[in-house]
């Protein structure tokens, strides 16, 4: 189905980042598999393409386009001709946005011109061993010491947690109020911050992910990020977008493997026959493109939606849960068209696959977007158990 949401610029825009990912990113992709990390350089030479947090001001480096659709068209382009695993988005549009709208003038000065050039690596850390669909039960903690505050605990699941020069980590600092959240900035080199090993993953082994520890760090007053103790409706607020990448990239995924399939089934012959011949995989290869087309429409009305800052959280829910189930079910299709090839490593299609399985986990797992969209449709059992309790009262 033809896509109507793009206009010439970002046409261009689409050929020049493939020829990125073509030239810069593919040729490393099993290196990076292997050494279980991306090179730095990657994100240096994304910014010297001007890739990095384009929204950010011109006077910080960027180039003031917070239009959504260039990111879109980033992760479609990376996930049919780059590296799932080199976390671009999450740098660009996960955790930038954070220090773009709730920094200071000064912390913006300090931090975005190295984020748009690819010196400063972003992660933010929200997830401990203990509490990740519910944030509310974390446990590390900042206390305000007067002239800086004092973090202890630890992270877990930590995208790109060993690269990153700049984390964003939620800590508890009202014991009394489950909400009681802040925001606060760690950079690299601060006395306390360790990081835990690389851990081993199913999928998507080009992208590290770690644990996080926080020993007695001293954070600077300068490096709390938005309102003291409104660190929890700050994320809420960002989620939306987080989900919406999570939707965008899953779609991307399942496509790259439709693609790839397709090429190999109309090749590959079995009993005198390409197997995308047989009936019985041609309605398969149907199926994928009539629910990728639907889910594609959807996204894309989600998409224009963000940019007029009208994307509701149960929107970007119905696009998340939507788009990483069809990604789950197109990849496994997908590797069965392949046989035996599509468990081999060396078949693109093969770590599609796995890295497919953590997109019903991460952004908020398929209950907790199926939670979402139930609670916006008006069953919302919190609300219910309140009103019988009056009821009974
Ligand atoms: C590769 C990877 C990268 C990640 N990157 C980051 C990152 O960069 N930063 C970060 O902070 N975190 C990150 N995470 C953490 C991720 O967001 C969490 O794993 C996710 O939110 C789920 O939390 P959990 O693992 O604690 O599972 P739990 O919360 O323990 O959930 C276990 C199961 O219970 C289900 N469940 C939970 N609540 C409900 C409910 N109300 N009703 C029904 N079922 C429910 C869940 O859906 C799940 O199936 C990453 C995780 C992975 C695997």
């Amino acid at each position: 189905m033809d896509r109507n949401i793009f206009e010439e610029e970002h046409e261009m825009f689409r050929d020049s980042v493939r020829s990125f990912f073509i030239n810069e990113i593919q040729p490393h992709v099993d290196r990076w598999a292997e050494q279980e990390i991306v090179d730095r350089k990657a994100f240096l030479k994304a910014g010297e393409q001007g890739l990095l947090c384009m929204w950010a001001d011109e006077e910080y480096g960027g180039a003031g386009v917070s239009d959504f659709r260039f990111e879109q068209i980033m992760m479609e382009e990376n996930a049919r001709y780059g590296d799932v695993g080199f976390f671009i988005f999450l740098h660009n549009r996960l955790v930038g946005p954070y220090i773009g709208q709730l920094g200071t003038e000064e912390q913006k000065a300090r931090w975005l011109p190295k984020c748009v050039s690819g010196e400063n690596i972003l992660a933010i850390a929200m997830t401990e061993a203990g509490a990740g669909s519910d944030i509310s039960g974390i446990r590390t903690k900042a206390e305000d010491k007067g002239d800086h505050y004092l973090l202890n605990g630890s992270k877990t699941f930590i995208s790109n947690g060993i690269l990153a020069d700049l984390v964003i980590v939620a800590a508890k600092t009202d014991a009394d109020n489950s909400h009681g959240i802040s925001l606060f900035v760690v950079e690299r080199g601060m006395e306390g911050f360790e990081r835990g090993k690389n851990l081993k993953k199913m999928g998507m082994h080009s992208q590290d992910t770690a644990e996080l520890f926080f020993n007695n760090v001293k954070v600077p007053k300068e490096n709390l990020l938005g309102e003291w103790n409104r660190g929890f409706y700050h994320l809420m607020h960002f989620l939306a977008e987080e989900r919406l990448l999570s939707a965008v990239g899953s779609l991307a995924n399942a496509e790259a493997a439709f693609a790839v399939t397709m090429e190999y089934a109309s090749e590959r012959r079995v009993f005198g026959c390409a197997v995308a011949e047989f009936q019985v995989n041609r309605f398969k290869f149907a199926d994928m493109r009539m629910e990728m087309d639907v889910c594609q429409a959807f996204i894309d009305r989600c998409v224009m939606g963000h940019n007029e800052g009208k994307l509701s959280a149960d929107d970007a829910a119905k696009a998340k849960l939507f788009a990483t189930e069809l990604e789950d079910r197109v990849t496994d299709q997908c590797v069965q068209l392949h046989g035996g090839n599509g468990y081999m490593d060396e078949y693109p299609v093969s770590r599609m696959y796995t890295a497919a399985r953590v997109s019903r986990i991460y952004a908020g797992s398929s209950e907790i977007m199926r939670e979402i969209i139930a609670r916006s449709i008006g069953l919302d059992p919190r609300k219910t158990h309140k009103t019988s309790h009056k009821n009974a009262a």
